[in-house]
């Protein structure tokens, strides 16, 4: 396996829609040496998702974990989906809850930076498995939030499209330093 580049922003891959998969293409095992590559590329960079766009494959495919705890992502801390790693090709996405929820994103593509992004806080995923098998996944809460960011990249657009107020991005030093102490005594 190879550690795979993660583009960053500024590169044209990022902004162009991915190409849907065919089924034979997902069966491959061309796919599933990549799907691993790109686990193991996230997982050197302590990410929570990847899409192939973000490794310059323009293709509809992203893969995400939710580990069991998180540094970038304290706010995760605390979630256990009934899986852990999820392969998604091809997906629909269709909101069932359109009710804003906010969260400070960061991205891998965009290193260093955290903004604060509203998604709608309850969505159905349909997509293929790397079984070519179609499926559904039905998120609320912050689970929403990270796979919204991470099929995002499939569409060409990245979190910091979505931030509202521009005066909601900060590096992550600043972050931590000014910002993550204020949400968190808030919270208790
Ligand atoms: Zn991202």
């Amino acid at each position: 396996m190879a550690k795979l580049e993660i583009i960053r922003i500024g590169h044209p891959t990022l902004n162009k829609v991915a190409k849907k998969m065919n089924k034979e293409e997902i069966l491959s095992s061309e796919t599933a040496n990549l799907v691993a590559d790109m686990y193991e590329t996230m997982q050197t960079a302590q990410g929570i998702g990847l899409a192939a766009p973000q490794v310059n494959i323009s293709k509809q495919l992203a893969i995400i974990h939710i580990p069991e705890s998180s540094k970038r992502y304290k706010d995760l801390e605390n979630l256990k989906p009934e899986q852990e790693k999820f392969v998604i090709f091809n997906p629909l996405i269709t909101i069932l809850d359109p009710t804003p929820q906010g969260m400070w994103e960061g991205c891998l593509s965009v290193p260093g930076i955290r903004g604060f992004v509203e998604r709608p806080q309850k969505i159905k995923i349909d997509y293929l498995n790397t079984e070519a098998k179609n499926c559904q996944l039905i998120l609320d809460g912050l689970l929403a939030t990270v796979f919204q960011h991470e099929l995002d990249h499939l569409f060409g657009v990245i979190f910091l499209q979505r931030i509202q107020n521009t005066k909601l991005i900060s590096f992550s030093e600043e972050y931590d330093k000014f910002i993550a102490p204020i949400k968190f005594s808030e919270k208790e």
